[in-house]
């Protein structure tokens, strides 16, 4: 078969290996990288059903990695789910009515390991195989700072820098970053909020012969390796699921910020796998739910909630699905992105039943509704879901009302979110001897002034 292309969804870019589409990131006609096709799995699911997680996880990938040798995808994916610290790396749990898929057993226990340990070490192959080195510039408000540093740690040919807002992230999320000490990794704690962060990143990169010079790169969520990762765990659960209970299909509940991670179900779903439906949960940030249920995409204001991996304003991988929904016509792609660029807006009409799209339905929860379903649970099965799970089980429960088995994907250890489980459950419940242990060990990091010059120099001054 012909190797798969990596093509944009604005149509203006030549089309890429998988290596180059990792290294690329996002495309330069400003679009998403997509495959050129989508392989089907109906055909393999029944022989899928011994693998474990690694081997899924390789018999998955190898469809659309294509141009990395087998023996050497099985050993970087081997290695990378070998840092999870529970056997089954995904496992399926029964919490009464619903299925609960934990994606937390990873070095950070969020969900974002699955995809950042995996694309730490092939940015790490293909740099070596490339004799090439990278910096890594993130801003984080939070989880993906602390996922993005566990997955370079340690690597030769990276260096890292992480710029959080000084004061304004929680204590634990500061710890789990500024108490790794390898050599390759800058903390950097900005003067000022998270969106003068963001906007020192846009002018670091827009600075094009300063970003040349120092090869500077991103890990963030539009990189096709981050979705394609997460593609294994639907089909992972899925299959456990139907095995259990015996039921033909099922369905899928997400907490939903950037979109990735329902993106990937979405694509499972397309690959053949036997996916209902998929559920998708915001927060009181809810562009996304007011979408899917009226057809209208437009930007708000941000407002900070207690499951804050589900703050955002502007999906980033919601294009992908979008160039889907226009019957992958890139030249409409264009008009549209460019018009939502402009007036921050966009209208996609509705069937005649009223409907957006049959495959994705939405709702939104809130911190009181998040908050009384972390109780609930506690007390009624003695299961404690983090705020951002939480989001997505309130949600799961007002759709609940098919056949079909609903499992959840649970993003974060509930250890993560102490004060959130502390004012729901009135019990100091959430610990993690990983997050315990934290109090105690070394810590660094360098506080840098709001200054796109002051931070310039810093890259340069440590940039490899
Ligand atoms: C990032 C994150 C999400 C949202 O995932 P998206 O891919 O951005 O939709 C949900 N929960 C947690 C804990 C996260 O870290």
């Amino acid at each position: 078969m012909d190797p798969i292309r990596y093509i944009s969804t604005r149509g203006a870019q030549t089309p890429l290996s998988f290596k180059d589409a990792v290294m690329t990131g996002l495309a330069r006609d400003g679009g998403l990288l997509i495959p050129d096709r989508i392989p089907s799995i109906v055909d393999d699911l029944d022989d899928w059903k011994q693998l474990d997680y690694p081997e899924l996880a390789l018999a998955i990938i190898r469809l659309f990695a294509d141009d990395i040798p087998e023996p050497r995808l099985r050993e970087l994916i081997t290695d990378t789910y070998a840092t999870f610290a529970h056997p089954d790396v995904a496992p399926v749990r029964a919490v009464g009515p619903l299925h609960v898929l934990e994606l937390f057993h990873g070095p950070t226990l969020a969900f974002k390991d699955i995809a950042l340990q995996f694309l730490g070490r092939l940015f790490e192959e293909i740099l070596e195989e490339r004799n090439s080195r990278l910096n890594i510039l993130a801003a984080t408000s939070g989880d993906t700072g602390s996922a993005a540093i566990a997955g370079i740690r340690g690597q030769q040919r990276i260096h890292i820098f992480v710029m959080h807002p000084r004061g304004r992230i929680s204590p634990l999320q500061e710890r789990q970053m500024t108490s790794v000490l390898d050599d390759n990794v800058f903390n950097l704690a900005v003067d000022g909020s998270f969106d003068d962060c963001q906007l020192l990143m846009k002018t670091l990169f827009n600075d094009l012969p300063f970003k040349d010079a120092h090869a500077l790169g991103t890990v963030n969520s539009v990189n096709w390796a981050r979705v394609l990762s997460q593609i294994v765990y639907y089909v992972y659960a899925t299959l456990r699921v139907m095995e259990t209970t015996g039921a033909p299909g099922v369905q899928f509940a997400v907490p939903t910020g950037n979109f990735g991670d329902i993106l990937a179900g979405w694509y499972a779903k397309q690959m053949g796998l036997p996916i209902r439906r998929l559920v998708l949960a915001t927060n009181e940030n809810d562009i996304l739910a007011r979408f899917f249920n009226t057809g209208v995409y437009a930007k708000g204001a941000v407002v900070a909630t207690i499951n804050p991996s589900m703050d955002i304003q502007v999906a980033s991988n919601f294009e992908r699905w979008l160039y889907y929904k226009v019957g992958q016509d890139p030249h409409i792609m264009a008009r549209l992105m460019t018009r939502f660029a402009m007036e921050g807006r966009l209208d996609i009409p509705l069937d005649p039943c009223g409907h957006l799209d049959t495959e994705i339905v939405a709702g939104a929860s809130d911190t009181k509704h998040t908050l009384a379903t972390i109780r609930h649970f506690q007390e009624k099965h003695g299961y404690l879901l983090d705020p951002h799970t939480a989001a997505g089980v309130f949600v799961a429960q007002q759709f609940n009302e098919r056949e079909e088995p609903m499992i959840c994907l649970a993003t974060a250890h509930p250890a993560k979110f102490p004060d959130a489980i502390l004012e729901a459950t009135e019990q100091d419940l959430a610990h993690h001897p990983m997050l315990d242990a934290l109090e105690t060990l070394p810590t660094r990091c360098d506080t840098l002034a709001n200054s796109a010059a002051t931070v310039k120099d810093y890259v340069a001054a440590h940039a490899l």
